[in-house]
Order: C-alpha cells, then sequence, then structure tokens
C-alpha cells in the first residue's frame, strides 16, 4: 500500500507479528521515501450469513456494528481492545460454522450476550437491557442480585 504521510509507493515491513488470537497480523511499516512509520492489520475475509431483522428484512452481516455495540456496552469497563477483538472473532466464527446463508439477527444478539457476560457482567447486563424484551425483565433482576452479591 502506499505510505498515508507522503504517498510513497515503496513501504518496507519492519516487523509482524499474530495478533486478536492469531486471527490478525499486525504489520510495522516504513516509508522508503519520508522513513515515516505505521501499522497495518490484516485479517482474513471470508463470506458471512446475512442477517434477518426482526421486520423480516435482510441485511449483510455487518462486523463494525457488532463491534460498536460491544464496545457502547464497554463503555469506560476495564476490558482491552485485544479481548474485544478475540470475542468478536469468535462470534464472527461461531457465525460462519453455522453453515447458513441467513441467520435471525436474535442468534447474533445472544452471540454477544454469551461473549459479554465472560468479558465483563456490566457490559452484560448493559448489553441485554437494552437487547431484551420486557418479558425477560424477571430474568435480568435475578441477574443484577447475582452481580450484587
Ligand atoms: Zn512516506
Amino acid at each position: 500500500m502506499y505510505c498515508p504521510f507522503c504517498s510513497a509507493k515503496e513501504t518496507k515491513v519492519i516487523d509482524s507479528r499474530l495478533v486478536a488470537d492469531g486471527h490478525q497480523i499486525r504489520r510495522r511499516r516504513e516509508c522508503l521515501e519520508c522513513h515515516e512509520r505505521f501499522t497495518t492489520f490484516e485479517t482474513a475475509e471470508l463470506v458471512m450469513p446475512r442477517v434477518i431483522k426482526g421486520n423480516g428484512t435482510r441485511e449483510p452481516f455487518n462486523e463494525d456494528k457488532l463491534r460498536a455495540g460491544m464496545e457502547r456496552a464497554l463503555e469506560k469497563r476495564p476490558v482491552g481492545t485485544d479481548a474485544i477483538e478475540q470475542s468478536i472473532n469468535k462470534i464472527t466464527s461461531q457465525l460462519r460454522a453455522t453453515g447458513e446463508r441467513e441467520l435471525d439477527a436474535s442468534l447474533i444478539g445472544n452471540l454477544v450476550m454469551e461473549q459479554l457476560k465472560a468479558l465483563d457482567k456490566v457490559a452484560y447486563v448493559r448489553f441485554a437491557s437494552v437487547y431484551r424484551s420486557f418479558e425477560d425483565i424477571r430474568e435480568f433482576g435475578e441477574e443484577i442480585a447475582k452481580l450484587e452479591k
């Protein structure tokens, strides 16, 4: 890729390592012209199932949307970016592993809750309170009561 600082065509990789549990490669690059350094991340792009929304419409799976939802729930919580990326990788590989071409949005929501539960209980309750409908309010109360103990 071109240098993001001076648009020179030649950059060289000075360091490369596996991150996010081996699902990404992080490369440090240096521009041969201006000698600025920058980082790139490489991930495999695989076909994801389409998402069936509550109203029956379909939309392409959007990893950024998933990440944004998780980050919102994890706001000001002591959870590192790498841990979030690992959870996102787990969710996307589970979705891919279904082998389905279309999946209910609720299934994705449940996978997110599962991951958040393991990452941070407060984020889990935050996400679930937005995501789940009122009929689950009792279950929520139980969850919060568990946290308070
Ligand atoms: Zn440059």
